[in-house]
């Protein structure tokens, strides 16, 4: 029987796994990773507010997996080789027919002192280290920023530090605390979240300043001491640190011969077709795709790149030469915990809906939504 792998559990596999059984690919499929669960962070960004928890965003599979007739096997990957289509693992190496890789990406965290900072996006946990330290906090500063990986500016993720720096700043008034606490926001971009399009950013700092949110902007960053954000161009003593490094590929991709972008992440084609690798593919943030300059490193976008992958696996299945290309598309409602903005990027068209309550709504209604599958 035909074998096809699945790298990770997240966004992009799973979505993968939906469309080969949609398209009828009878095939065993397995998905290795460390664990039977999506977490779904999107949301995590409510857990400092308690609209959600930890455990209410870690969704068991195993129903999941049963009736999609997946074989999940519980592993990390260590290493690919390409020719034989071997997956190394630490529960030994897998061969398959089809190798989709969907491990996603990782933080870089090579600026000095990063240890100083939370990452916010790194999962549930930190998420809820902030929440922690935020309660915490009587009075001071918050300084939350974020930075890209200066090889390939792409590969960032800004939209949850724009949430978390609005949202915060909601919850400190509604708690009557706003007034001791001031929060400042910094990246080395002069105009952060350029991908979103010009309308976006304007009308983020426009939002920074009706909110009273400070701004350290257009500075390189030094490094991040206890206590204190350095920059070329200042410092800021803060009480609590959130920071987003730029991102790159997955650890395990150095014992692999896969082609690398110059950021370290998979080089693919608008197929999703690792190149020069016949039947292994990439979706996802653990990939880099030709497309253009502000295409996300979103679930959105995983969720499309995994679907491509998946009609072409299936196509050359049939027999078929793979027809499939993903589309770039940016969609971000960025939440501020009572209301949001909403972008909207696909070819020429950049649509910007400013602030509004609805939005809040919205995204938690997509939430409820999309994880339907996999409740
Ligand atoms: C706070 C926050 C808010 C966000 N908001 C949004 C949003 O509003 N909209 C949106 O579209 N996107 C949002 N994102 C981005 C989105 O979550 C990511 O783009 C998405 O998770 C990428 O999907 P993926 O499948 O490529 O990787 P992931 O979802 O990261 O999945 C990777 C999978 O691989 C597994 N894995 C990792 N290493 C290994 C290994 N060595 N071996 C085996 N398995 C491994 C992991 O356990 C996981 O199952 C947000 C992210 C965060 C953190």
């Amino acid at each position: 029987m035909t074998q096809i792998v699945l790298l990770g559990s997240g966004f992009a596999a799973l979505t993968a796994v939906r469309e080969l059984r949609r398209r009828k690919v009878q095939a065993q499929i397995t998905v290795i990773s460390p664990r039977d669960e999506l977490h779904y962070l999107p949301s995590s960004i409510w857990i400092p507010a308690g609209l959600r928890t930890p455990k209410g965003l870690r969704l068991p599979l195993a129903g999941f997996f049963a009736r999609h007739d997946v074989r999940h096997l519980k592993a990390r990957v260590t290493g690919l080789a390409t020719a034989s289509r071997t997956v190394e693992t630490d529960a030994g190496p897998v061969t398959a027919d089809h190798i989709l890789i969907a491990t996603g990406g990782r933080f870089l965290k090579k600026l000095p002192g990063i240890e100083n900072a939370i990452i916010p996006c790194e999962g549930l946990a930190p998420a809820e280290a902030l929440a922690a330290r935020f309660d915490a906090l009587r009075e001071g500063t918050i300084a939350i920023g974020m930075a890209t990986n200066p090889a390939e500016p792409g590969a960032m993720r800004g939209g949850p530090m724009f949430e978390y720096a609005f949202i915060l700043d909601t919850l400190l008034r509604r708690q009557g605390r706003r007034d001791a606490v001031r929060i400042v926001f910094f990246s080395p971009a002069e105009r952060p979240g350029a991908r979103l399009g010009e309308k976006a950013v304007d009308g983020i700092l426009a939002e920074f300043a009706r909110r009273g949110i400070e701004t350290h902007l257009g500075h390189k960053m030094t490094r991040i001491d206890p206590g204190r954000v350095v920059t070329e161009g200042g410092e800021i003593a803060a009480d609590l640190i959130l920071f987003q490094p730029g991102m790159t590929g997955p650890d395990w991709l150095a014992a692999s011969d896969l082609p690398l972008s110059p950021g370290g992440m998979v080089k693919a084609d608008a197929m999703c077709r690792v190149e020069g690798a016949p039947g292994i593919w990439v979706a996802g943030d653990a990939g880099s795709y030709p497309g253009p300059d502000w295409m996300p490193k979103q679930a959105h976008q995983a969720d499309l790149q995994a679907a491509a992958a998946a009609a072409n696996i299936a196509s050359e299945l049939a027999g078929q030469a793979p027809t499939k290309r993903f589309t770039p598309e940016l969609v971000c409602i960025m939440d501020t915990l009572d209301s949001g903005m909403l972008v909207f990027r696909r070819g020429k068209l950049n649509l910007v809906l400013p602030r509004m309550k609805p939005l809040h709504w919205l995204k938690r209604a997509f939430e409820r939504h999309y994880l339907r599958t996999y409740r």
